[in-house]
């Protein structure tokens, strides 16, 4: 058996660990078979317990934007690791990255920091309601924001305002404080704010959707929602979790121009240690206990090994500024995946981002070619993903173990990776 290790681990932690993960993706549910399990990584690769290697896409989801075990980032974590890993009071090193963050990124003015993504949103959305005494938001169907109860919902049969709970145990109550509107339907989402914008506290977004595929919005997108909420008194909260210092350094919001009220961070900012932060507008954080009454606090927060992560990892993308590099070799690569595709016959577009990309198998019906919700990604996709993962994954490429789940490049990724991609692609792609 090829897994045999990884097959056994995966036995007992389906004893006493639900579903064997602790993070449903990784249980390889959306393509089949079993998880490896990852024992080392550095560079671009990763080895598993029965000593597979295998070129990693996935990039533990967005945080390595320098790869595994960035020397970098190693030599200041060991230097922190000496220094004690937690002290539960004010400290240094968290102020020497959120000085770096709000002294770079103008519409971030304060900053706190939390241990996730889902923290940073969760208190965000606090924010919003207390600052506008309003207690609706408004979130897209297609993006994602971590798994605080208010955001997993979805749109009810057809109406914005009938959201319903997206997982067992989220309260209808709660659900119905969450406004669900479909990606790329302006028509809509002003259709919301006639009739609800008075009620809404703020709406959510992923500036560039991430979470459900790679859903490139059209460029007026942004711009339109802001003006909307602008008008009817409602905050802008950018979740910049996955494309902050992803997609430039300040994220979205810098790329696009339409500047955010709040804005929520995570995986990079951490460099592969969990991280999240708030932020923006002073006056909005000043909302913030102790200096107002929203209360947010965090045994953990603001831990001194995750910041000077945090701080090596920025301070190293900072002074390399190599964004456009690393887009322009996205770019090629997404050409040669495509090539791949019309090689053999089988319809495959790759849609990216700076160095996210979001390959899409099967016939795309749009009139302009792109997917920009959920429901338009093509039927066959599924299926012929999971085929093309376990291929991959049998000749040491390592996909994200879902179909709707975007890929990550790194600045540790060169040639010899870009190849092994598409040329097991060709193999993979061959056989089906
Ligand atoms: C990953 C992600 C989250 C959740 O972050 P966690 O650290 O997993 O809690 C929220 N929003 C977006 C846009 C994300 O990509």
């Amino acid at each position: 058996m090829r897994n045999q290790k990884s097959e056994s681990l995966f036995e007992r932690s389906k004893k006493i660990v639900p579903g064997g993960v602790h993070s449903p993706v990784r249980a390889f549910k959306g393509v089949g078979g079993t998880p490896v399990f990852i024992q080392s990584a550095r560079g671009a690769e990763l080895e598993d317990v029965d000593s597979h290697r295998y070129v990693d896409f996935c990039m533990s989801w967005g945080p390595l934007m320098l790869g595994h075990q960035d020397p970098e980032v190693l030599e200041s974590v060991q230097a922190a690791l000496h220094r004690g890993w937690s002290f539960g009071t004010a400290e240094p090193y968290s102020l020497e990255l959120a000085e770096l963050m709000t002294q770079t990124i103008p519409w971030l003015q304060k900053v706190r920091f939390v241990n996730s993504g889902t923290e940073a949103v969760m208190a965000a959305l606090r924010v919003a309601r207390a600052a506008t005494g309003r207690s609706k938001i408004l979130k897209f169907d297609g993006c994602y924001h971590g798994h605080v109860d208010s955001m997993l919902v979805k749109a009810g049969s057809g109406l914005a305002e009938m959201a319903s709970p997206d997982s067992a145990g989220v309260s209808a109550q709660v659900a119905s404080e969450t406004l669900v509107v479909p990606l790329d339907d302006l028509a809509q989402l002003r259709q919301v704010f006639e009739l609800h914008g008075k009620e809404i506290a703020a709406v959510i977004v992923e500036p560039i959707p991430a979470n459900n595929g790679l859903l490139l919005q059209r460029p007026e997108f942004l711009s339109e929602l802001s003006k909307l909420a602008k008008k009817a008194g409602s905050l802008v909260i950018f979740d910049e979790v996955i494309t902050g210092f992803r997609m430039a350094w300040g994220g979205v919001a810098e790329k696009s121009g339409v500047v955010p009220d709040l804005v929520t961070y995570g995986k990079v900012i951490g460099g592969g240690f969990p991280v999240g932060a708030y932020g923006g507008r002073a006056d909005l954080m000043d909302w913030v206990a102790p200096s107002g009454p929203v209360y947010q606090a965090g045994t953990l927060s603001a831990n001194p090994i995750a910041m000077t992560a945090g701080l090596a990892t920025l301070k190293k993308i900072r002074r390399e500024n190599f964004y456009s590099t690393l887009e322009s070799r996205t770019e090629v690569l997404a050409q040669e995946i495509e090539k791949m595709g019309q090689k053999a016959g089988i319809p495959l577009k790759v849609q990216r981002a700076a160095s996210l990309f979001w390959c899409i198998f099967g016939k795309i019906q749009t009139e302009d070619g792109f997917v920009r919700h959920p429901g338009q990604i093509p039927e066959e996709h599924k299926g012929i993903y999971s085929k093309v993962f376990h291929s991959l994954l049998d000749q040491g490429v390592y996909l994200a173990p879902s179909a709707f789940e975007v890929s990550f490049l790194s600045r540790a990724h060169q040639e010899e990776h870009y190849n092994r991609l598409t040329e097991a692609l060709g193999r993979a792609l061959g056989k089906i």
